[in-house]
């Protein structure tokens, strides 16, 4: 078999990035290992609306479960904070079904799809990759490929194959637990719900994410450093014990897990002679909230595009592909970065500066410093000068 790429992994960067491959008339073969696209689900399935329509993604409603139009982040104490602006709007998503949707737009476009196909090796040609081994219902088989594109998530195996450093330190990996429950009550529906505290989520955060009818995505992130003391599930199970205003009469339907790498980015290089990686292969997960889809659907764009343009020219040559590298370090990359410093400073927050934020911040406060605006946040300081500290603690790193 030959194909003019082989891309490996049917995750939603896997999918995105073989549809523009094909659309621009490439040959693709889309690998997935798994018996079914979208299953297991590893994720609370929110997307904001900016990172669905950067996706060139429509409204469906057989994949749209629940519009989202704000957030309410609660502190220790129970004390809220309500966002609710055009940039806190979104969706949560059936991810199970808007996986096989992102296949079915990567099949229309000409690829071609694999299951039950694990890509288990790399083949060389004039020491570039120049392919996979793929072993399927027990047989193996060689496919020569221009480029080979790793979507493989987050526990990437064709990085390191391809001899990309891309373990990460325990504590730039979030433990992710989730029950998807019915019968949860008492909360605006039509927002997602985020928890802080040090013995709610140490280092991270508990949310619920509803989908409609009941039915939410009740979860929790920490570090794994965390995680190593006390299992993320201790906490979500002690959380769902203590609130029965909100779970007294809910009981999971699924229970999902799994590692949300939150680096921002291989810092080193993520593409080499013939192969690129994209997604969580290359950790392109926001560090403050540890979605990825947005970002990863984003990446996919700008690396199918950069491979079609790479083939075209005949030079597949990691210098040629670093073009893709180099744009998603100007856009999102740059993003990520300052997002990382964020997520330092809100890790070492105490459970009073949590307090002390939801007794003077507003939602609309929130929104204006996560956009940056300056003007803003210098009367803020001059109203509230406290928070000149938090500015201090922030900018000494
Ligand atoms: C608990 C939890 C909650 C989350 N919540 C959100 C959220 O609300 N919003 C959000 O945006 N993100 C969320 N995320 C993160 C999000 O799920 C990931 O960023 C996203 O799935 C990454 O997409 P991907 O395509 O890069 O990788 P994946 O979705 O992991 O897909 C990789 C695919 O590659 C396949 N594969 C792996 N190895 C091989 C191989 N050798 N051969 C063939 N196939 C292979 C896998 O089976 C898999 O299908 C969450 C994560 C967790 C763990």
């Amino acid at each position: 078999m030959e194909y003019d790429v082989v891309v490996v992994g049917a995750g939603p960067a896997g999918c995105m990035t073989a549809k523009t491959c094909a659309e621009r008339g490439l040959s693709v073969l889309l690998l997935e290992k798994d018996a079914e696209i979208g299953a297991p689900k590893r994720c609370a399935e929110g997307i904001s609306m900016r990172g669905f329509e950067r996706a060139g993604l429509e409204y469906n409603r057989r994949y749209i479960a629940q519009e989202i139009d704000g957030a309410v982040l609660w502190s220790p104490s129970g004390k809220s904070v309500v966002m609710q602006s055009e940039e806190s709007r979104g969706y949560v998503l059936e991810r199970k079904v808007f996986e096989k949707y992102l296949a079915r737009d990567a099949i229309m476009a000409g690829a071609k799809v694999m299951m039950k196909a694990s890509a288990v090796g790399l083949l060389k040609r004039d020491g570039e990759v120049g392919g996979v081994v793929v072993e399927s219902m027990g047989e193996q088989e060689e496919v020569k490929a221009k480029i080979v594109i790793g979507a493989d998530g987050v526990e990437s195996k064709i990085g390191r194959m391809a001899g990309i450093k891309t373990l990460n330190v325990l504590k730039d990996y979030i433990s992710g637990f989730q029950y998807e429950m019915a019968g949860v009550s008492n909360l605006d529906m039509r927002k997602i719900h985020l928890w802080f505290g040090n013995n709610i989520a140490p280092k991270g955060y508990l949310w619920v994410f509803p989908k409609g009818d009941e039915i939410s995505n009740v979860g929790i992130g920490i570090p794994g450093t965390e995680n190593e003391k006390k299992r993320a599930r201790e906490y979500l199970d002690e959380f769902i014990s203590e609130h029965p205003e909100f779970f007294a009469n809910a009981s999971p339907i699924e229970v999902n897990s799994g590692g949300v790498p939150v680096s921002g980015y291989i810092k080193e290089s993520f593409v080499s002679d013939g192969l690129m990686l994209v997604g969580d292969a290359a950790q392109m997960v926001n560090p403050i909230h540890g979605g990825g889809m947005s970002t990863n659907l984003y990446a996919a764009q700008i690396c199918g595009r950069v491979a079609a343009e790479a083939i075209g020219e005949g030079d597949t040559s990691k210098e040629r592909l670093m073009q893709y590298e180099r744009e998603w370090r100007e856009t999102d990359g740059k993003r990520m970065e300052k997002l990382l410093k964020l997520r330092y400073f809100l890790e070492n927050l105490s459970d009073e500066d949590f307090e002390y934020f939801a007794d003077v911040l507003s939602g609309e406060d929130i929104n204006n410093m996560q956009k940056g605006k300056t003007k803003f946040l210098l009367k803020m300081l001059v109203k509230k000068p406290k928070l000149l500290l938090y500015a201090k603690r922030f900018l000494s790193g």
